[in-house]
């Protein structure tokens, strides 16, 4: 089932410290210089727990959830 949720990055706002991909590597990926690359897909209903969790521990608050129910 489709979500509706995507999961977003600051590019400005992150420090690339890599929090956020150790916790959902499913969804985020790191650049060459260790940034995120976040998925551009749906966050599926069983990744949301870890999703918000990245979103909960980045440092920077340079990571969000959008989508319904999360604005
Ligand atoms: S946790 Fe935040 S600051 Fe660290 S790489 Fe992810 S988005 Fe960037």
């Amino acid at each position: 089932m489709a979500t509706g949720i995507r999961l977003r990055v600051d590019p400005i706002a992150c420090e690339g410290r890599r929090l956020c991909a150790e916790i959902l590597p499913e969804l985020i990926t790191l650049d060459d210089w260790g940034f995120p690359i976040v998925s551009d897909d749906d966050v599926p209903v069983d990744l949301l727990d870890e999703a918000r969790e990245a979103v909960r521990v980045c440092p920077k608050l340079a990571l969000w959830l959008e989508g319904p129910r999360q604005t």
